[in-house]
């Protein structure tokens, strides 16, 4: 594998570097649950890891690794390991590496789902401490004698607040904690976490990767940069048969994805697959219509707020400018008072009232009533969210069409 050709070209034809048969240009999907061997010491080795092979699917399969190899590449790591969902990477990845007591500083404006899941693992004796992340200051305060781990994302969803990220990069390398960036709102073609010192970088397959809203999946990928040997949680058993560097994402494999048993399927992987060869280019229309639907929004009478990191007024825009290639296809806003926001979605006919982000569709979904529903009106209050506001996935559509539905929703409240 060679990173020297460019970010798209490696991802079209690093498929063919696996030598699939009758030389298809794709990696086929796999359906085997297992594998078979004439000698059965084949199967031992694979098991006692002493080669390469397959065993039983749910620790993975080829579709899956030639899917992993792309997000290795696309990230510039060292391995990857796939998993059914961005959520089960996630949380799998927490379940493999810590112990009870452990401490965690996550950033306190975490993805909802993801937010929960901490509160599980608090109330399984895990200590974490939420922090406003654009300010590495406060993750600094936040470190304790048992801190392990660093969690945050890259830029916010839906409130678009980017982390401190190499100030807090260079704070866990002087602490040696890992660093875990949840790299999905930027996805690895506008940044790449490896270059702010990240340990491992978490995506969810099913955004901008996938980006088509037609399968599920999610990643972890480990970036070389820690050292797993100062690392105390990894087991005696993988000490002392993987060699150093690969310690850390052999234990995310076998005790996250082998035994949390989030398996991404050969078909899953394979849409997956196929979806990102064309992250460049879908990335590129999505950001330049988000800047350009985000100034419409920002210049509107009927409009109190915009959140889009590509808006000058955007208390990161100097950060987001030096940390990413373009400002990503997510953005928030408000409605001024007197304009009640699910009336507003509903009269906009292209832009599909839904969930999700990173389709190549333009989603909308108001906020505060359906994905941070669950944590009431204080925890919203606290992240930043208010009752009113809309967050919208821009997708690749023209973008006169984008401005000509909002307009024609706007003008319904004139
Ligand atoms: C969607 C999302 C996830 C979870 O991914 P799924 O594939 O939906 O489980 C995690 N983090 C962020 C930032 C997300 O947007």
């Amino acid at each position: 594998m060679t990173n020297k050709k460019g970010f798209t070209t490696t991802i079209l034809h690093s498929d063919r570097l696996l030598k699939p048969e009758f030389g298809a240009i794709h990696q086929p999907v796999h359906n085997a649950v297992t594998w078979g061997y004439d000698d059965v010491q084949g199967l031992v080795d694979v098991f006692q890891n002493k080669t390469k092979g397959y065993a039983y699917s749910r620790q993975g399969n080829p579709t899956t690794t030639a899917l992993e190899n792309k997000v290795t590449q696309m990230e510039q790591g060292i391995a990857t390991v796939s998993f059914s969902t961005g959520m089960a990477a996630i949380s799998s990845t927490i379940l493999a590496l810590m112990k009870s007591s452990d401490h965690i500083i996550a950033s306190s404006y975490l993805f909802g789902n993801t937010r929960s899941v901490m509160q599980t693992y608090i109330d399984m004796g895990l200590e974490i401490s939420f922090v406003d992340s654009t300010d590495a200051e406060q993750i600094k305060n936040a470190y304790r004698e048992n801190t392990k781990m660093v969690f945050v994302e890259t830029i916010a969803n839906p409130a678009t607040q980017v982390s401190d990220l190499e100030a807090i990069g260079d704070f866990c390398e002087e602490k040696k904690l890992i660093y875990m960036v949840d790299n999905t709102m930027t996805s690895p073609y506008l940044f790449r976490p490896v270059v702010v010192k990240a340990s491992l970088v978490i995506n969810s397959l099913t955004k901008y990767i996938g980006g088509h809203g037609n399968a599920l999946g999610g990643s972890v990928t480990d970036t070389g940069l820690f050292n797993w040997l100062g690392f105390p949680n990894i087991a005696p058993i993988i000490r002392e048969q993987i060699r150093p560097e690969m310690q850390g994402i052999t234990q995310i494999r076998k005790r996250g994805l082998r035994d949390g048993g989030g398996t991404l399927s050969p078909e899953a992987a394979h849409s997956i697959s196929v979806g990102s060869e064309t992250i460049a280019l879908r990335l590129e229309r999505a950001c330049s219509n988000a800047l350009v639907l985000a100034g419409f929004l920002d210049q509107h009478p009927m409009i109190s707020k915009v959140y889009y990191p590509g808006l000058k007024n955007h208390p990161q825009h100097e950060l987001a400018t030096s940390l990413f290639h373009r400002y990503g296809g997510l953005m928030s806003f408000t409605l001024v008072d007197g304009i009640d926001c699910l009336k507003f979605l509903n009269e906009l006919k292209l832009v599909i009232k839904s969930s999700n982000l990173g389709d190549t569709r333009t989603l909308a979904i108001p906020v505060a009533q359906t994905i941070f529903f669950e944590l009431g009106k204080e925890k919203r209050d606290e992240m930043g969210i208010p009752d009113s506001m809309i967050r919208l996935s821009v997708g690749i559509e023209d973008i006169d069409d984008l401005i000509g539905d909002f307009s024609t929703a706007f003008s319904a409240f004139n």
